[in-house]
Formats: C-alpha cells, sequence, structure tokens
C-alpha cells in the first residue's frame, strides 16, 4: 500500500507503518488461538473503507479539498464505534490501523461493539471556527451512508471534541431528518451528552496504572510520573494521577518539553494551555531536551500523543517501571520487546485508554434510553469494567506466560473470531 507523509514523525525509519505493527500484533497472538485462527485472516482485512472528498469553501471564497476517511474494520460484534481525527499526517495506513485497535479494545473491554475510525488529513489549527464546522459537516455527509446510531458511531480523537461531535450529530440529524443523538459520542451535555465522558479516558488510564501498580508493587503515592501529550488525555490523567498523591515531574505537547522534579502543579499547567495554547514558557517548570525527557527516571511512563512514539531507540533509554499507553499504538512491536527484556511492564492502549470508549458506551446507553446518569454512578461503572477487565487481561498473561498485550488481544480475538465463527459467512 502507498501512502504519503506529511508529518516528519514518519520519516524514522525506525518507525513502522501503523498499519504494520498492528498485523504484526494479531501474527502475535495467533498461536493462542487453537481452531479459531482459521478465521484470523478476517483482521488483518477491514471490513469497509470509504475515502471521501470533503470540499469547502474557505473565508477567503476560495474553494480547498481535503481528504477524510472512515474505515470500519470489523463489525461481528455490533455496530462500529471509534473516534474521528483531524491532523495533518492522518493517512488511510494509520486510520486502519486506528480502525483494528478499536475492534480489539471493544472485544477486550466486551463492549457490544466492532472496530472503525475516522480522519480528515488537515491542521484544525490553521482553519477558523467556521471553517472547521464546514469541514466537519461535510466530512459527516459524505459518511453519512455508513455511520449511524446502530451501524457506527464516531467519538472524538486527536484534534476534534465535544464540538465538533455536536456538529456531526447536527449534520447528521438533519439529513436524515429527526434528532439522532446516538450517532456520536463525546457529545455537549446539552445534546445528550454523558457526564464524566470527557475525562473518562484519563481517568481510565490512572485506573490502569492504579491496578498494575498494585500488582507489581509501585504504588500510585509518591510514584514520578512522566507524561508525553498534554491534550484530552494526557491532561486528565497528569491531573488525577496528582489528586492520588503521584508527582508529574515532566510533561510534553508538540510546542515544548519541561520538567521539574519537585512536581509540576498540574492545574496550573492545565490552566497555562487553556489561555496560551500550549506548555511553552510555563513558569512552573524548566525546559529540557527531547533526548533528556525520555530518560528521566520515573515509576510510570504515559505516552498520551500519537502512535510510534515508543521506538527501539527510545525504548533502550526508557527507566520506568511501567508505561501505561495513554495514546493509540504509541510503542512499536520492536519496542516492545526491547521493553519486555529489559522488564518494563506495558499496559497496552488497548486496555489502558479503553476508558473514553467504555463511558462512550454509556452515553450511547442513556441517549437511546433517554435516561440520564449520575456521574457518581458513570464512574463507578466505568471502574467496575475497567478493573474486570484487568483483572481477566492479566490472568491470562500470567496464564500463557505472554505480555499483557498479547493477553488483551487473545480475549479479545477470540470473542471477535468466536462471534464471525457462529455467525457462519454469507452466502
Ligand atoms: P488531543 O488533541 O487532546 O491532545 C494531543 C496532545 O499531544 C496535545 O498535547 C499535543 O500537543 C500533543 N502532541 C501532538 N503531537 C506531539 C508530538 N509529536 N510530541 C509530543 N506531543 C505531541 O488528543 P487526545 O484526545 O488527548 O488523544 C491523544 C492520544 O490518545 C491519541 O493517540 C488518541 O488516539 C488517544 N485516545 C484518545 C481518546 C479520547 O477519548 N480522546 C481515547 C482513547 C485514546
Amino acid at each position: 500500500m502507498t501512502t504519503h507523509h506529511s508529518s516528519l514523525s514518519y520519516l524514522d525509519p525506525s518507525r513502522p507503518e501503523p498499519w504494520a505493527s498492528f498485523i504484526e500484533q494479531i501474527d502475535r497472538v495467533a498461536p493462542h488461538l487453537g481452531p479459531l485462527s482459521h478465521w484470523l485472516e478476517t483482521l488483518k482485512r477491514p471490513k469497509r473503507i470509504l475515502i471521501v472528498d470533503v470540499p469547502i469553501v474557505r473565508d477567503d471564497g476560495s474553494i480547498a479539498h481535503y481528504e477524510g476517511y472512515r474505515v470500519q474494520h470489523n463489525l461481528s460484534r455490533g455496530p462500529g464505534k471509534g473516534g474521528v481525527r483531524f491532523h495533518p499526517a492522518v493517512t488511510l495506513n494509520e486510520v486502519m490501523a486506528l480502525s483494528g485497535w478499536m475492534t480489539v479494545k471493544n472485544a477486550a473491554l466486551g463492549l457490544p461493539y466492532g472496530g472503525a475510525k475516522g480522519g480528515v488529513r488537515i491542521d484544525p489549527r490553521g482553519f477558523s471556527r467556521a471553517e472547521l464546522e464546514r469541514i466537519t459537516r461535510r466530512y459527516t455527509s459524505e459518511i453519512g451512508i455508513v455511520i449511524g446510531p446502530d451501524r457506527d458511531i464516531p467519538a472524538p480523537d486527536v484534534g476534534t471534541n465535544e464540538q465538533t461531535m455536536a456538529w456531526m450529530m447536527d449534520t447528521y440529524s438533519v439529513n436524515v431528518g429527526h434528532t439522532a443523538s446516538g450517532v456520536v459520542t463525546g457529545k455537549p451535555i446539552a445534546l445528550g451528552g454523558s457526564l464524566g465522558r470527557q475525562e473518562a479516558t484519563g481517568r481510565g488510564v490512572y485506573l490502569a496504572a492504579r491496578e498494575a501498580g498494585l500488582r507489581m508493587d509501585v504504588p500510585i503515592a509518591g510514584a514520578r510520573v512522566v507524561i508525553q501529550g498534554f491534550g484530552n488525555v494526557g491532561g486528565i490523567a497528569a491531573r488525577i494521577f496528582r489528586e492520588n498523591g503521584a508527582r508529574v515531574i515532566a510533561l510534553q505537547d508538540a510546542e515544548a518539553t519541561i520538567a521539574n522534579p519537585a512536581g509540576i502543579d498540574v492545574p496550573a499547567a492545565l490552566a497555562h494551555v487553556a489561555s496560551h495554547g500550549s506548555l511553552s514558557d510555563f513558569p512552573g517548570a524548566e525546559p529540557v531536551s527531547e533526548d533528556d525527557f525520555w530518560q528521566l527516571e520515573c515509576e510510570y511512563f504515559v505516552p498520551a500523543a500519537l502512535e510510534g512514539q515508543v521506538t527501539p531507540a527510545r525504548a533502550y533509554g526508557l527507566r520506568t517501571k511501567i508505561v501505561v499507553e495513554g495514546a493509540n499504538g504509541p510503542t512499536t512491536p520492536a519496542a516492545d520487546d526491547i521493553l519486555r527484556d529489559r522488564y518494563i511492564l506495558v499496559i497496552p492502549d488497548v486496555l489502558a485508554n479503553a476508558g473514553g470508549v467504555t463511558v462512550s458506551y454509556f452515553e450511547w446507553v442513556q441517549d437511546f434510553s433517554s435516561f440520564f446518569w449520575s456521574e457518581d454512578e458513570i464512574n463507578a461503572r466505568l471502574e467496575s469494567i475497567m478493573v474486570k477487565a484487568f483483572d481477566a487481561i492479566w490472568r491470562t498473561a500470567q496464564e500463557r506466560r505472554v505480555s499483557i498485550r498479547t493477553a488483551a488481544f487473545v480475549i479479545a480475538c477470540q470473542r471477535v473470531l468466536a462471534a464471525r465463527e457462529q455467525r457462519g459467512l454469507y452466502p
């Protein structure tokens, strides 16, 4: 497959294409699937790929075209579910991988969904709000032939937020002629969104870290935490780590890398980003080099930016006990092996960042029943699903002597492929 890249982060030859990483992760599961491995090829082929042209009139009157995607990787267990990314480096290859990870994540957590993902190759920072609205609406209308509350339900991802979801819900609703709040999750509360959704992914990252820490004897209280990415996932995870007594000693976003060995005041850093747009010039920490950032001694390292960040070279340098993957696909398979050999535990994306899609599921259920739950109820149910999934995956890893990632893939692939087998092939 040919793809072209507009981001320097992909020019590093030690970083495989995301879809190649996904395929390699699937291959690692094959020996653990018994007779179900017969169906494994299913997971190496997305069920449906839609590439759309997204033309808009720009504010200066010119017409511009952007490329958008919606990939439904697998629908054996239910409708598609997965976010929409607006980023200049979005490619079909990346969206395919992200959709595959959603299939695995939803099955590993036991949520009644298949896997899907979408994206538009734009840098959202380069557009006015009105232009972003037009891009979002046209993209939604173009993918309208495959999405829907019982077909495929998008949600926010990098570069999109609850406003994007409000526009998507409205566009889809106008096109079908009635309000269809269940077509997207991560909506504003006033439009049928769920309490706790916005912070659910970061909360889940924390819960996954806590569960790993309990088993590895690495208490959160007093732990040093380093986080790459300070957006929805990294920012909230940082806040909750700190609320539970951890010390966030370094942060990195797309513009800046900062550290403070005494611990960064996370609420102050969040306020700085809200007013200045990035961590640059945050007064409560010192700038550090990229190389130093990846070698800081800590108990928990949380990649929460983009895929392919933990390369083999960085895996050799990391001085942490536990890596908790807030981002999707941050660790390449080769880096995974190095971390294993160095006895650094990796809590994989498909488990660690599943809090977002879990509360998305709650949002979708609430929309269908038009009955809304309290935030305490949502957080309690999130914790119960995350802890149960963590426990099952951990036990599978011990029983089969495999990594936590492979264990999560084993459980997920068994569920997806058993559904495939029970449904049978048509015709
Ligand atoms: P976001 O846009 O809110 O934040 C992304 C953060 O990463 C920003 O701080 C940005 O500055 C930083 N960043 C971007 N490029 C970087 C680079 N090259 N180096 C360092 N930092 C960089 O996005 P998000 O929603 O927080 O998503 C982050 C990751 O988490 C993605 O991999 C996404 O797929 C995954 N994820 C998100 C959710 C969710 O609910 N939002 C759920 C599951 C997984």
